[in-house]
């Protein structure tokens, strides 16, 4: 057996763990961007107008008719935070990040 095949491997190998470089890169800044994004502010105007809450498990149901038990930021639509990632963007929001566990009333089910 000759060694070209191994070598050519080997090669292919390290092509392409040069190529998924850039790529890691792009996706630890976004991760990065994400988390340094800063949390809306229960105070923010267009929070308030939309009932934003970081827990929808404590959203008062009289202030919220509208919310349906489980619905969370996680499941919205909107939501742009990786799956598991407690916060994230949100179209809502721009420049901003809400939480994972967090509700407001332009809640949308995804999928
Ligand atoms: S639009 Fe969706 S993701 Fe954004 S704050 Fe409201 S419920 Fe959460």
């Amino acid at each position: 057996m000759s060694s070209l095949p191994s070598a050519s491997r080997r090669k292919f190998l390290a092509m392409a763990a040069l190529a998924a470089i850039p790529a890691a890169l792009v996706n630890q800044r976004a991760l990065a961007a994400d988390a340094e994004l800063p949390h809306v502010s229960p105070d923010d105007p267009t929070a308030k107008a939309l009932n934003y809450v970081a827990d929808a498990s404590k959203l008062d149901a009289k202030t919220a008719p509208t919310f349906k038990a489980g619905s969370t930021c996680a499941s919205c639509v909107l939501f742009q935070g990786k799956p598991g990632s407690a916060f994230g963007p949100c179209g809502v929001f721009p420049g901003k990040s809400v939480s994972a566990r967090g509700w407001c009333a332009s809640y949308t089910k995804a999928g």
